[in-house]
């Protein structure tokens, strides 16, 4: 199988850093995009990438070695991670295509977290990776279509991650592939930012691949470009047979690709036949319980409000807990241009105490008594209140 490929990767037009990495070379292509703070989302997504490429120097020739690998690299960023506590609770995800050697052409492609891997044939855009995120597990139980993943407030958060326990499940796909195809591999600043239907319309536009990775990113950050963007555009330009894309169940876990209208509903995932009944039942009761138990989870992390310094030292209220909880990590509810450095001390303490709240207008209301205790002390050196709003 010959292969040609573009690669790029930007740090789009809010972040101040890049987070995302990327591999792109014979046979392997990666993608990973790092979180986590004190600049360790760079080591994370860094650590994901040097460990698969080295391990995968002497070749990929199964689905089982592939996500060993990748079980390799979370080993090493987890280790990493409670070897320095400035990188504690760093992860990444990771989506990765191999080409593996066979009768027919194909490729397998491992996926952890919310990067993607599509394959691009005849015009029609499909996902072969499927996401570990909250979304997508609102579209798979049928209460959200995927247009409305893509842009629901909650899109970012993923349910697996790299490097955030000792152990990760890695998801592998078998996908066969013939001349003319492309595959694409990208971290979620394209797909946040451009509907699969305006990819397709941008890869059907540029058949350079290079130019087509980076028309991509151009369009991302045209519509805003508010996270990190990776893309690689793998094109299979030659090879001898032209076999049927038939996915095969029997190596690992296969999906029905999802077609270019953005507006359908996802297909169901194909079920293992032959399961017995009582087998079904505890995996379905296994399921509900580990979707409840992180709703749950995920309700309660992003209930209540808490007033803190920002990276900036900018005063900010935050929705979520101090500190996250897990995955879920708390977001910027409002951002006020009161700086650390101009408040009194006391004040400036008061801040630091990072006091909760059951809503935003009780944290809005505690806001305006920091704003009236600043301009009190601009007349005056009486300290802040100290009022608990309640
Ligand atoms: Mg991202």
């Amino acid at each position: 199988m010959k292969l040609k490929w573009g690669a790029t990767t930007d740090v789009g037009m809010v972040r101040q850093q890049n987070e995302d990495d990327f591999c792109a070379e014979e046979n392997l292509f990666v993608v990973a995009d790092g979180m986590g703070g004190h600049n360790a989302g760079e080591v994370a997504s860094a650590l994901a990438i040097s460990t698969v490429r080295s391990g995968a120097r002497g070749g990929i020739f199964t689905a089982d070695q592939f996500r060993e690998l990748v079980q390799q690299a979370n080993t090493a960023i987890y280790t990493a991670s409670l070897d320095d506590s400035t990188q504690s609770g760093m992860g990444t995800t990771l989506t990765a295509m191999a080409v593996v050697p066979g009768e027919e052409p194909a490729v397998l492609v491992a996926n952890v977290g919310d990067s993607r891997t599509y394959l691009f044939r005849h015009g029609v855009l499909s996902r072969v990776s499927v996401d570990h995120s909250y979304v997508q597990e609102l579209v798979n139980e049928g209460i959200i279509t995927p247009e409305e993943a893509r842009v629901h407030p909650r899109r970012n958060i993923v349910t697996r991650a790299m490097g955030i326990d000792r152990n990760v499940q890695v998801d592998v796909f078998h996908q066969l592939v013939r001349t003319g195809d492309r595959v694409l591999l990208c971290s979620d600043g394209l797909v946040d930012e451009v509907a699969d239907f305006d990819i397709a319309q941008v890869l059907i536009d540029h058949s350079n691949p290079q130019e087509a990775a980076e028309a991509l990113v151009m369009v991302a950050n045209a519509n805003g470009g508010r996270d990190n963007t990776t893309v690689i555009v793998v094109d299979i330009v030659d090879d001898i047979s032209e076999p049927v894309p038939v996915p095969v169940a029997d190596i690992t876990t296969t999906v029905t690709p999802v077609t270019a209208d953005a507006t359908a509903p996802m297909p169901a995932p194909v079920v293992r036949k032959f399961l017995r009944p009582s087998v079904i039942a505890f995996w379905s009761a296994l399921v509900f319980i580990v979707l409840s138990a992180s709703t749950v989870l995920g309700v309660y992390a992003r209930s209540g409000y808490f007033v803190g310094f920002d990276s900036n030292d900018n005063v900010t209220i935050y929705q979520g807990r101090v500190g996250g909880v897990l995955w879920f990590q708390p977001t910027v509810n409002t951002q006020t241009r009161l700086n650390g450095d101009d408040l009194p001390e006391d004040v400036r303490r008061e801040v630091l105490l990072n006091r909760t709240f059951a809503s935003s207008s009780q944290a809005a209301k505690f806001l305006s008594l920091v704003e009236t205790a600043i301009l009190d002390a601009s007349t005056t050196t009486v300290p802040i209140t100290t009022t608990t709003v309640k």
